[in-house]
């Protein structure tokens, strides 16, 4: 068979690739065959840098020589084992190195495949722990989720997200789960000032968790940074409260670090800003550094400890993902963990943070930028038609893509969600690269809201 030409590609992709989160009717074709560090090049030969780390998961760069060579070794002994009552190197090391940093008390590994599925495994943890715990406590079946979360589009994750767009529709197949309000220092509730937030916010959780607690199993948070929300940034002190009142109510907390977790807010993990130790800790995207797909809910030695028991006890934790502890995802992790370490990459974060923040005041003198948000490496530029009164754009405007489109016309690849449009490049971008893609949003922003 003769390769396809561009065109022959493009149509393909159009009528036989349904796309995720994708309008078919009005999808236009990028086709990306190629990635070089913090760049990547579509089939045309068009180069663009990557400010969206192939949607938040890519930390070192594209075809990192490091991690390339890794599974490249990997493949020369296996591709594939089963951890359905099986093992392999790699992944056994690679448990180890996760206990090993991860926030201290998290001393085991349940290997799965994707972000969705490694908070649907510390969902079922911590209903069935609740059932098998030394004081078993079965009326505790409902969860706490936070606004509008994002962790995923299975069910269970779909049960506790709150993204109406996203959700809605599913709304009659979803479990229960009790809703706080997240601090959002943008639209903040009424009557409350911004210096009242947090106290405000931990009390509001605080009246769910006196009245409920008996029937919670677990509380879910995105740790530091509500993303797919749009980039909330919680303020300082929110998450060590949301701990505090957890432990105090004797609910299980599960910190869903998919996103925030492998550098991106500046540390390995978010939770270690604020001292944290969750029951259950979710990580995936950076996990391989964005090679592969890989994932794993991390847990304490009392969780752990109530699913032991002789195997007809029924204690067993009865779920698995032929794929989960994947070796060469394994390898491809192994290998991100080691260039964390070669390259110091933490330690080069500050210089970047830093002139982030100097892009973002910059940008946020513009007249239709209504709020700027930042954490570590993750920033969003929020477009509002009206600054004043915080009057967002219709959403027919599609000003946000829009926005990103102009900046893809300049090379530089995004993806908005909404009228936000989020800055999530690989840890591995200099500084001259972000001052590109500064330039180009600030073009963005002017040709579309016609602003000198
Ligand atoms: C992306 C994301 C998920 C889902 O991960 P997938 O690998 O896409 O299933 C879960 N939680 C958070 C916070 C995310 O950003």
């Amino acid at each position: 068979m003769n390769s396809p030409t561009s065109n022959q590609l493009r149509h393909w992709d159009r009528t036989l690739v349904w796309h995720a989160f994708t309008q078919m009717a009005d999808y236009e074709p990028l086709i990306l065959e190629r990635g070089d560090g913090c760049h990547v090049f579509d089939i045309d030969g068009r180069r663009y840098l990557d400010a969206t780390s192939s949607l938040w998961c890519n930390v070192h760069g594209h075809r990192h020589p490091r991690i390339d060579a890794a599974i490249r070794e990997q493949l020369d002994r296996t591709a594939h084992v089963s951890n359905l009552g099986t093992s392999n190197p790699t992944t056994i090391r690679l448990a180890k190195r996760l206990v090993d940093i991860a926030p201290p008390g998290l001393g085991h590994v349940f290997f799965s495949d994707n972000g969705a599925t490694a908070v649907e495994v510390a969902l079922k943890m911590a209903f069935q722990y609740w059932r098998q715990c030394r004081e078993p406590k079965p009326d505790k079946t409902c969860y706490v989720a936070m606004g509008e979360a994002y962790h995923g589009d299975t069910l269970g994750a779909v049960s506790v997200g709150g993204m109406a767009q996203f959700h809605d529709t599913f709304r009659p197949l979803l479990f229960e789960t009790l809703r706080v309000p997240v601090p959002d220092a943008y639209r903040l509730p009424p009557g409350v000032q911004k210096s009242e937030l947090l106290a405000h916010s931990l009390a509001a959780l605080e009246s769910i968790l006196v009245e409920h607690h008996a029937r919670i199993a677990a509380l879910v948070i995105e740790p530091l940074v509500q993303a797919a929300a749009g980039v909330i940034v919680h303020p300082a002190g929110y998450l060590r409260g949301v701990r505090e009142l957890t432990r105090k109510y004797n609910v299980l907390l599960i910190a869903d670090e998919v996103a925030v977790g492998f550098g991106r807010t500046g540390k390995m993990f978010a939770c270690e800003h604020e001292g944290v130790t969750p029951d259950l800790l979710c990580i995936a995207k950076g996990l391989t550094g964005g090679y592969l797909p890989m994932a794993a809910t991390l847990t304490t030695d009392e969780i752990w400890n109530a699913f032991l028991g002789d195997s007809s006890s029924g204690r067993t934790f009865y779920h698995g993902h032929t794929y989960g502890g994947n070796p060469l995802g394994a390898a491809a992790a192994m290998a991100t963990l080691d260039v964390f370490e070669e390259e110091r990459t933490l330690e080069q974060l500050p210089a970047k943070i830093a002139r982030l923040g100097e892009i973002l005041e910059r940008l946020s003198q513009r007249s239709h930028v209504g709020h700027v948000r930042q954490c570590g490496l993750i920033a969003a530029v929020e477009l509002v038609r009206d600054r004043p009164t915080r009057e967002p754009y219709a959403p027919a405007d599609l000003m946000g893509r829009k926005v990103c489109n102009a900046a893809l016309q300049r090379g530089v690849l995004l993806r908005p969600l909404g009228d936000v449009i989020v800055i999530w490049p690989p840890l591995a971008i200099s500084l001259v690269q972000l001052d590109e893609i500064a330039q180009a949003v600030e073009c963005g922003i002017i040709e579309l809201t016609d602003e000198a």
